[in-house]
């Protein structure tokens, strides 16, 4: 039971710190739910192992005493009530659905992170002035149907959209409790909420590599995709001298040359790949007339992505001219914008991550996150910490107890700047 309210103030005693051992215990527990045998999890929404995780954790949050619900896209939500009811919700969370073969701590930081900050404000009777909700997205591995419903965007393609369990979401929702046809009734209205917060490994190895604790996280990168064709005149590579060719492949090779070069020629930490490459006919004796490609770009501003973009098709008509081939990009529909989260929120984190001694950096995210949907809705924060060997989406993922409990420690504060009035 909560004892009498305590308000944190400047003057407040320092609230009390995360437990490394227990939240290593629970993320180990969680980490039973879809283990695999290489030590990680294939814990995939709407999996059995995603139902039955999802089930303990949601144990874990009646514990520590949250009214919990399931909203209509599956999400669950955990709520401790604030001192002043009428005042709009703080929220934080992230998920616990793993990419196949996925490791341990995607997500789950986040989920056992939130569920630490209650068990400590009720350790230390600290009852918040604001609502405070934890909650634990559905499928964001998959088409983030948790976290997108609940901005109101519309997910009417996704839903039947088939995952790894061979369900689609829309039978998925369904099968961890929540009504596909009442998806509207997830929604929160920016009035609802006073901010969203979100702890997280990097996913990447820039904290490990310069020896910090925190990342406070920029907004999460705009990721663009594109079709790329190019068209040469298949011909016989033993007949038709060099000086006679089309070849789409060789074009190809100088486009993804230029690419790398256009990327890495303005200062930034954008970046773009092609990862895909298929040359037709594909025969060692015949010359390809016809390269199908990909290329992606990621920034954290839509405009520096056009006018990156703008620059390798100038590359491409140059390199048509000289090879005497054609060069098509079309954009793919599923391009998703770049999300700033609040830069109040942000000096929150850093303020935070300095009191408690911790060293910190700002950096973007590079990878997709449910708070890209949630900048959209809310005020939103997102705090880093390290990945052992900048690895994830593997087994072999790593954050240590420490790493772990310093983020929540940093969370936590985060949650009581803004609980004293950060954002109003
Ligand atoms: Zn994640």
């Amino acid at each position: 039971m909560v004892a009498a309210p305590v308000a944190f103030a400047r003057s407040a005693p320092s609230p009390p710190r995360a437990d490394p051992r227990r939240v290593e215990a629970r993320i180990l527990a969680l980490a039973r739910f879809g283990a695999n045998p290489e030590g990680g999890v294939s814990r995939v929404a709407f999996s059995a192992a995603d139902v039955a995780g999802r089930e303990y954790v949601a144990s874990l949050m009646r514990a520590a005493g949250l009214g919990v619900r399931i909203d209509a896209a599956g999400n669950i939500v955990g709520r401790r009530e604030g001192r002043e009811p009428r005042l709009p919700v703080i929220l934080f969370g992230s998920h616990i659905d793993s990419v196949p073969g996925g490791g341990n701590y995607d997500g789950d930081v986040g989920v056992i992170g939130a569920i630490e900050c209650i068990e400590l404000l009720n350790a230390a009777s600290l009852r918040t002035r604001h609502p405070l909700e934890v909650v634990v997205f559905s499928d964001e591995e998959g088409s983030l149907v948790g976290s997108r419903a609940m901005a109101g965007e519309p997910l009417t393609g996704a839903l039947d959209e088939v995952s790894h369990t061979g369900r689609s979401a829309r039978e998925g929702i369904r099968a961890i409790g929540g009504d596909p046809d009442r998806l509207s009734s997830a929604r929160r209205a920016p009035t609802e909420l006073r901010a969203f917060l979100e702890l997280h490994i990097e996913q990447g190895g820039i904290l490990e590599e310069k020896g910090l604790d925190i990342g406070v996280v920029e907004g999460i990168v705009g990721i663009n995709w594109w079709d790329v064709v190019v068209e040469g005149v298949a011909n016989h590579a033993g007949t038709t001298p060099m000086d006679r060719r089309h070849d789409a492949l060789v074009a190809a090779a100088q486009l993804v040359l230029g690419v790398n070069r256009v990327v890495t020629s303005v200062p930034g930490r954008q970046v773009g790949t092609v990862g895909r490459i298929a040359a037709a006919p594909g025969a060692p004796n015949v010359i390809p007339g016809r390269v199908e490609m990909s290329l992606e770009l990621r920034d954290l501003s839509a405009e520096k992505i056009q006018s990156l973009f703008a620059s390798i098709a100038g590359e491409a008509r140059a390199i048509e001219a000289s090879t005497g081939t054609r060069i098509s990009f079309r954009a793919i529909n599923a391009t998703a914008v770049p999300a700033l989260t609040d830069e109040r929120i942000r000096r929150s984190i850093a303020v935070a991550a300095d009191a408690l001694g911790l060293e910190h950096m700002s950096m973007p995210s590079g990878a997709g996150h449910d708070a890209q949907d949630m900048a959209r809705l809310t005020p939103t924060g997102m705090i880093f910490v390290p990945s052992a060997g900048g690895i994830s989406h593997s087994p072999k993922e790593f954050t240590s107890p420490d790493q772990m409990a310093r983020g929540v420690d940093v969370l936590l504060r985060t949650i009581l700047a803004i609980d004293a009035g950060t954002l109003e």
